[in-house]
């Protein structure tokens, strides 16, 4: 764990007691911090005393005086539909506010700008924030780098072992955390894509743009890796440009065969091609399964940058991904039976994702439907192409079916019923894809319940 520094004799209130809320009381609890938890449930209240947390019911009259700041989980609302009454109470009480984020970097890099302490990649974007964030750790572990990964696949950032001088913290953001975070001040900055997701939590796209935005201000930045393969992006990386010294600002594209001027990383005839500090050199992609699709050459763009970045040469970096497993739940190949792939990407919970696996594999049956987005299925555009025919299941499987043009499609309901039509009627060559652009809670308590379950329904039907 790191304990939290500036905080000795300071009475922090810390609001929603998960994971994240927890790992950061024990961390400012360590900094000699006194701390008032406090969480609308009562099993999280319950958990938290018993992991030792003093309770402070902060939702009553008053609850604020003498409290010295606000550390919210990125679970509690804090401005958008409707801030959480306690943050609001706690802002008109003019109590300053922060996250576990805000409070990592005051604790590691209390001297910002001036060198010193961890290297830190912070890596946001709509889409492929986690896979990229692996592949960043693995390249770097894998070539002997002392390196942790924090942030949603990993534990929350405060409960990583003490950084030391020089090791590499890996750490995925996401936009409810970069709009609260106190500082963020990485040394490498990474953001991929921005596509319209959590709108309601930002206030819109600009809010939400505006909250990954924050990742570039800081002042030990020294690599800015931007994703151009849209507007937004692309207006980001000119900005950064501005506001940094040259040659800092490292431009990506996956789309195009090349992402501009130098510094850039592009895919290039089916490999990547950098020129980054002065050097032109290539990684190979060939035969790596765990990185198809242009969404995964996005990502691997990005971790190349990155790893250049950190010192690693190019056939480290080709080295580190060939020995990438990927991670369950986002293109993940399940297995081949009888000449028919099956792909898990339950991940893919908007259409931007669910499209971009769409396009990586060919004559898919798909599985789709689930708790839809406010779009539907608009964003999918052209990604229909590649599919023979749609098994649609949970609550947006009619409205889905409304919005397929002449696709074939069968209304399944259930994951059982719709693997076990799409294993009858798949031939060889075809590739049965799980990518379902829509939330898993209708059916399943969240995305990895309903991958598991569609690994455990495509073992039944073709396993045997
Ligand atoms: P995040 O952590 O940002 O949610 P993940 O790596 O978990 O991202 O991937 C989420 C979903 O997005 C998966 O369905 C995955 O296949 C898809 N995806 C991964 N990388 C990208 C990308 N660069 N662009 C678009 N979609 C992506």
């Amino acid at each position: 764990m790191v304990p939290a520094r500036g905080v000795g004799g300071k009475r922090i209130a810390v609001l929603g007691l998960g994971r994240t809320g927890l790992t950061a009381a024990a961390s400012l609890a360590a900094g000699g911090a006194e701390i008032a938890g406090w969480d609308e449930a009562a099993d999280a209240r319950d958990g938290a005393r018993e992991a030792g947390v003093s309770l402070k019911d902060l939702s009553t009259d008053g609850a604020w005086e003498g409290i010295d700041c606000l550390v919210v989980s990125p679970g509690v609302q804090h401005l958008y539909p409707e801030p959480n009454r306690m943050v609001l109470a706690a802002t008109d009480a003019g109590v300053p506010i922060d996250n576990d984020i805000g409070v990592f970097f005051k604790s590691v890099r209390p001297d910002a700008g001036k060198g010193g302490g961890p290297v830190i990649v912070a890596v946001t974007g709509s889409n492929g924030k986690s896979t990229t964030s692996a592949l960043i750790h693995h390249t770097l572990a894998h070539s002997g780098r002392a390196v942790q990964i924090a942030g949603n696949i990993g534990q929350g950032v405060l409960g990583i072992d003490p950084p030391g001088d020089g090791e590499i913290v890996v750490l995925e953001v996401s936009s409810y955390q970069s709009d609260v975070a106190s500082v963020l001040d990485p040394d490498i900055a990474v953001f991929l894509n921005l596509t319209p997701d959590h709108l309601g939590r930002h206030g819109g796209l600009g809010g939400y743009f505006a909250a990954k935005r924050r990742l570039f201000g800081g002042r030990s930045l020294r690599r800015a890796v931007i994703g151009v393969d849209d507007n937004e992006s692309r207006f980001l990386a000119s900005q950064v440009a501005a506001m940094t010294d040259p040659g800092t600002t490292v431009r990506v594209s996956a789309a195009r065969d090349s992402a501009g001027r130098p510094p850039s990383v592009c895919v290039r005839d089916g490999g990547i091609a950098a020129s980054v500090d002065g050097a032109e050199v290539r990684v190979g992609l060939d035969g790596i399964r765990a990185l198809t699709g242009v969404h995964n050459r996005q990502n691997a763009c990005a971790a190349t940058a990155v790893c250049l970045g950190c010192g690693l040469g190019a056939a480290e970096v080709e080295e580190g991904f060939r020995t990438f497993a990927g991670l369950p739940h986002r293109t993940q190949i399940v297995g081949e039976y009888g000449g028919v792939l099956c792909v898990n990407d339950s991940k893919s919970t908007n259409a931007e994702s669910a499209a971009m696996a769409l396009k990586a594999f060919r004559n898919i049956r798909w599985i789709a439907g689930g708790l839809g987005k406010e779009s539907g299925l608009a964003p999918l555009s052209d990604g229909l192409e590649n599919v023979v025919k749609a098994y649609l299941i949970g609550h947006s499987a009619r409205e889905f079916a409304l919005q397929l043009g002449g696709t074939p499609y069968a209304i399944c309901r259930t994951m059982e019923d719709a693997v076990s039509l799409a294993a009858s009627d798949a031939e060889p060559g075809d590739t049965v894809l799980l990518a379902p652009a829509a939330a898993s809670f209708d059916q399943y308590p969240d995305f990895e319940a309903r991958g598991t379950h569609f690994i455990e329904e495509v073992r039944k039907r073709f396993g045997m």
